[in-house]
């Protein structure tokens, strides 16, 4: 019996839907407010573009924020599985088993299924970035678990040279 229903696709799907909210030049920005942009999104993501999706899609996304950021409990997903349920079926080759859910809920219940594959696979791996004026979040995969930042060229930098000027600043004083 097969139920692995999750594989590194849905991670990067899980990572890009938590990134659709990036900071640019300063400003919030949403990826998904615009419905021609967000269908688009959707598409290249294998979401079906429709209406309850992009709803159940962004509701999903900010509450795995909040879950990933640590300011709520992951108890607040219970609506995204609510409808979900694992569906056999016999065949000449054997038994298959498929999940099943609402309609509409297929965006939703991926990044969830997949924030929690993370959770158990790669724990505290998926991350905030440290840098509090960037609001991606990063999936660590290095061996010593030590990554802080969204990218190392953007973030990392950015942070490096800010402690820089600050210690700088300090040994004039
Ligand atoms: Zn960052």
């Amino acid at each position: 019996m097969d139920l692995a229903a999750v594989g590194p696709d849905d991670e990067h799907f899980l990572l890009e839907l938590l990134n659709t909210t990036p900071v640019v030049d300063g400003e919030s920005r949403d990826d998904l407010a615009e419905p021609n942009v967000a269908r688009a999104w959707m598409r290249a993501h294998g979401v079906a573009s429709s209406n309850v999706e992009l709803a159940a899609l962004r509701d999903a996304r900010s509450v795995l924020q909040a879950v990933v950021r640590g300011e709520q409990s992951p108890s607040a997903l219970q609506r995204f599985v609510d409808s979900v349920a694992l569906r056999p079926t016999a065949s000449r080759d054997g038994v298959d088993w498929r999940l099943t859910m609402k309609q509409g809920m297929g965006g939703a219940v991926r990044a969830v299924l997949a924030w929690d594959a993370l959770r158990v696979s790669s724990p505290g791996r998926l991350r905030p970035c440290a840098n509090t004026e960037c609001r991606l979040f990063l999936i660590d995969r290095s061996k010593p678990n030590t990554a802080r930042w969204c990218s190392m060229a953007i973030c990392g930098n950015r942070m490096k040279a800010r402690r820089h000027y600050r210690r700088a600043r300090a040994g004039d004083e």
